[in-house]
């Protein structure tokens, strides 16, 4: 049966319907994750190098203040002829190194001495009080740079005093730099002469460089020539950094230290503690590279599981999870629906198969059934053997039996629209005329109604099927009576209405609630106030109407009001030459 309902386009699109949920579901999941692991990406990568900015910015600060800590001290031996134990030891004293310079392992002032020079040397140093004071390694060198003075003059300290930093090559290498350029100069990495531990911590030096009359020698010749020795500085790196950065364990971010541009474990100066799992794999990660006092750094900065804990890009597996749950949620929804619309689409398939087959089955006897009553009714009325009594039950009979026709009359006229086989038989047709014959053919059965037409004098005439015409005025006048359980008038009125005819029933009964107007013309449908007031039907009357006027070009609308009555216009196209004769 071509129905609607049996379109293959549309029950395969029906059937489309929850995959298609289902990936629209998972696209937009898809699409809100990426943004959201985009921004997120964005946003903890920006807090990222703020944060390293900010430790960046922390590791200069501290070795600035350091450097020009050096410098003063660099400046008190260049403005002194000579600056003695004691005084040293009130300068370095005053500056409360434990508290303004936390990490730095002393402050120092190594002097440079040649061979002759040094007997000389130690033998001041003694007078000075240092009386185990000897210069350290042994040997003989082209010149010595031995460690005078360290305060505080602690136990690790003291382990350094007389210490010729020129003997061991990363130091003098810093020391000629320093010498040479008249910069403060850091040294490599080194292990400190006062690691006199077991657990040693790697360290390194910053040089200034103290020339006599303390003014720096224009060239480099003469700054060779007239170096004095140097103010400086030992750092323990491990002190210094963690004297920076405090307590790790709730650090957003972890940094190693190397000492020059490679990352290999003898160069490490600082590593970061934090109590994470080596096997932690950081979201961030940022190789930068440092200058501190002439020596290139590199600072190799890592997130910490707390730093990724507070970003939003953990949010991002949570949505993707949540979303794809939905789409599921959504894909059996969708196909719920669509089994259940499947379903009821079968159910009024397989309705529509019955009510062909049952009124295609019962149309032959009851056409039968029909005729033979008719025939036996005036038979029996021409021999006038009936009484009063048995004539009326004999026209209840015919009366029902014409009633079971009209229905599966209605029912085939339905099967037929449905399946398209509603063949039209035109001919020109007096609408008017044609109103008359059914009015005619009606007034006799009513009891309570009174039944007035109003047609134009003239013809009405259109090119129509005459039976289907009449079945229109049958079932809209039908209805007005059948609607309006206790009489009153019911009219039909037919006027010209520019190129159309315009036929109007209007009866005075029920009504119709309005919201239900718009789905009265659908097969099947009947009104609530029909259904509660138990007014037979089967809701196929007005969808006939409709298909019927339709198909000749016309339209079918109602006016009602709940309680009032109602008012059924059809508008059908005049035959050409019939529109607006004389009454337009
Ligand atoms: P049926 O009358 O067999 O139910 P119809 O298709 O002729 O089927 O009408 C559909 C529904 O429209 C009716 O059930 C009824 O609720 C409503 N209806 C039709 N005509 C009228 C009317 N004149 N007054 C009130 N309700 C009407």
């Amino acid at each position: 049966m071509p129905s609607s309902t049996d379109s293959p386009t549309r029950s395969r699109r029906i059937h489309l319907a929850a995959p298609l949920a289902l990936c629209l579901g998972f696209l937009f999941t898809l699409g809100a994750t990426l943004n959201i692991a985009q921004t997120s990406y964005a946003r903890d990568s920006l807090r990222f190098r703020n944060d390293v900015s900010q430790a960046h910015a922390a590791i200069d600060e501290r070795l600035e203040v350091q450097i020009s800590l050096l410098r003063s001290t660099a400046g008190l031996f260049a403005a002194s002829k000579e600056v003695t134990l004691a005084e040293f030891h009130t300068f370095v004293s005053s500056l409360d190194l434990a508290n303004n310079y936390p990490g730095v392992q002393g402050v120092g002032f190594s002097v440079r001495l040649r061979p002759e020079e040094r007997e000389t040397f130690v033998t001041h140093m003694h007078a000075m009080g240092q009386e185990n004071f000897q210069i350290w390694p042994e040997g003989d060198r082209a010149e010595y740079h031995t460690i005078a003075m360290l305060e505080p003059l602690d136990r690790r300290n003291r382990a350094a005093i007389g210490y010729d930093m020129s003997t061991e090559t990363t130091r003098y290498e810093a020391m000629q730099r320093a010498r040479d350029m008249s910069q403060p100069t850091a040294s490599g990495r080194v292990i400190l002469v006062q690691e006199i531990d077991q657990a040693k911590q790697p360290g390194f030096l910053i040089y200034v460089p103290i020339y006599r009359g303390g003014v720096t020698p224009a060239t480099v010749d003469a700054r060779r020539e007239y170096l004095v020795g140097f103010a400086y500085s030992p750092f323990r790196s491990g002190d210094l950094f963690s004297g920076i950065f405090g307590n790790q364990d709730a650090a957003a971010i972890s940094f190693d230290i190397y000492d020059g541009t490679e990352l290999k474990p003898e160069a490490l100066l600082y590593h970061s503690e934090s109590n994470t799992d080596p096997r932690y794999q950081p979201r961030f990660t940022s190789n930068e590279t440092f200058m501190i006092a002439e020596r290139q750094w590199t600072i190799v900065y890592h997130s910490l599981p707390a730093f990724d804990r507070a970003g939003t890009l953990n949010l991002v597996p949570v949505i993707l999870l949540v979303g794809s749950l939905l789409s599921m949620f959504l894909f059996f929804l969708v196909q719920a629906q669509v089994n259940a619309r499947h379903q009821a689409e079968q159910a009024v398939h397989e309705r529509d198969i019955f009510l062909s087959v049952a009124s295609h089955e019962l149309k032959t006897p009851l056409t039968a059934l029909y005729g033979n009553i008719q025939l036996l009714q005036r038979r029996v009325a021409n021999s006038g053997s009936m009484s009063e009594r048995e004539q009326r039950i004999t026209r209840a009979v015919v009366e029902q039996t014409r009633r079971l026709m009209r229905l599966i009359d209605g029912l085939l006229d339905r099967t037929r629209l449905q399946e398209g086989r509603l063949n039209l038989e035109l001919e020109p047709i007096d609408l008017g005329a044609l109103a008359e014959q059914v009015v005619d053919e009606v007034q006799p059965t009513l009891v309570q109604h009174s039944l007035v037409l109003h047609r134009p004098n003239e013809p009405l005439m259109l090119i129509g099927d005459t039976i289907r015409m009449e079945q229109v005025f049958f079932n809209l006048i039908g209805n007005a009576i059948k609607y309006s359980p206790y009489g009153g008038l019911v009219e039909v009125k037919l006027r010209h209405a520019d190129t159309t005819a315009l036929i109007q029933v209007t009866d005075h009964g029920l009504g119709i609630p309005s919201e239900v107007t718009p789905q009265l013309f659908q097969q099947f449908y009947r009104a609530p106030n029909a259904i509660n007031r138990q007014i037979r039907g089967m809701g196929i009357g007005l969808y006939v109407v409709k298909e019927i006027v339709e198909r000749h070009g016309g339209t079918v609308t109602v006016e009602s009001a709940e309680g009032q009555g109602s008012t059924f216009s059809v508008r059908l196209p005049l035959a050409e030459g019939a529109a607006c004769a004389e009454s337009c």
